[in-house]
């Protein structure tokens, strides 16, 4: 038998097409791990709403009271996938021993849970969900997903391959990874940051069982991009070489132009003078603006503002009940 408590934390956006199904397959892995004596009978879901317009929280309250094991938090307004994680943990850190976040729309195979959680047993403090195929995503996705990995460990950002957001934290690991206060977050570059001992659980993506995919381009772009300026300034390094490649640049440009000088072609200059102002121009506009982009996220730091709001919360109310 035993007591570790398991929550296990589901950030929703408009995912009412998926939650049904959500809480019979999660209830049911939950049920059968507390049966077999693998987790506390204490052990909780824990779905994060985040500002969701359909009927997705009347449904979370709806199973909150169906069922022992669900509860539910509602924030004010959507703060995003990062910030309900993020909502989540801290909500349910003083009360588990062990935090599982997944997303609602089963596309994580379930079933590396109770593999999650052997593993905790063991010892570990983080354990890793890695996808072991991307059959099912699109090539468009599985590509651009590479592609940013491979960019991210040039930039000297530790990830895990193909590891997302479907992961156990120990306590302590939650703790840590709670300590980092940034606003811009991203975290599955921040929990290799904690440190503690690790092991990874291999498991297929599936399919998104219903709905259609909160993540559109324009979103992950931005996450992208986020990921990069929250964990390396290399971009601003480049800057350097770039200036320096321009310096170099523009001398070779000044003895050829006094040697043109020197043999008479003066008036010959157009060409050249159009092609640096043009060239210098966009290289400063870049360069300004990948500046701006970490300025921008200074900007957002120093303000300090909350990471979510939380409106109503289930989760702390039955645990203490609970208690007692
Ligand atoms: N999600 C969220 N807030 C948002 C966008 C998404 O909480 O603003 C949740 C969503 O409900 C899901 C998870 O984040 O549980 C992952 O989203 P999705 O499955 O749409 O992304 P994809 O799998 O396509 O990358
Ligand atoms: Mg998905």
């Amino acid at each position: 038998m035993n007591n570790s408590i398991l929550t296990v934390v589901v950030p929703c956006y408009n995912e009412q097409e998926v939650l049904p199904e959500t809480v019979k397959e999660l209830g049911g892995v939950l049920e059968k791990l507390i049966k077999d004596g693998n987790v506390s009978p204490k052990s909780k879901i824990l779905f994060v709403n985040d500002g969701s317009k359909d009927k997705t929280w009347e449904l979370i309250s709806k199973y909150t009271k169906e069922y022992e094991y669900v509860t539910g938090i509602k924030f004010s307004r959507n703060y995003g996938h990062q910030n309900a994680l993020l909502a989540g943990m801290s909500v349910a850190v003083e009360y588990s021993d062990m935090i599982i976040t997944i997303d609602a729309d089963l596309q994580d195979d379930i079933n590396a849970i109770p593999e999650m959680v052997e593993k905790y047993n063991e010892g570990y403090d983080v354990v890793y969900g890695v996808r072991n195929s991307r059959e099912t995503d699109t090539f468009f996705k599985r590509r651009t997903a590479l592609a940013f990995y491979g960019l991210m460990s040039k930039l000297g950002v530790k990830l895990v391959l193909d590891s997302a957001d479907y992961r156990l934290l120990s306590k302590r690991a939650t703790e840590s990874l709670l300590d980092f206060k940034e606003r811009n977050l991203f975290l599955r570059g921040m929990v290799p940051l904690v440190g503690y001992d690790s092991a990874k659980v291999y498991y297929a993506r599936k399919e998104r069982f219903a709905g259609k995919s909160k993540y559109p381009l324009s979103k992950m772009l931005h996450f992208a991009l986020d990921g990069i300026t929250s964990f390396s300034i290399a971009p601003i390094h480049l800057i350097l070489y770039l200036g320096v490649l321009t310096v170099i640049f523009s001398i070779i440009m000044m003895i050829y132009t006094l040697v043109e000088k020197i043999n008479g072609h003066i008036v010959s200059g157009w060409a050249s003078l159009m092609i640096s102002i043009w060239f210098l121009g966009g290289v400063q506009l870049i360069s300004i603006s990948i500046i701006g982009e970490y300025v921008g996220k200074i900007f957002s730091e120093v303000k300090h503002r909350p990471r979510f709001v939380i409106e109503t919360e289930t989760y702390t109310e039955k645990m203490t009940k609970q208690d007692k």
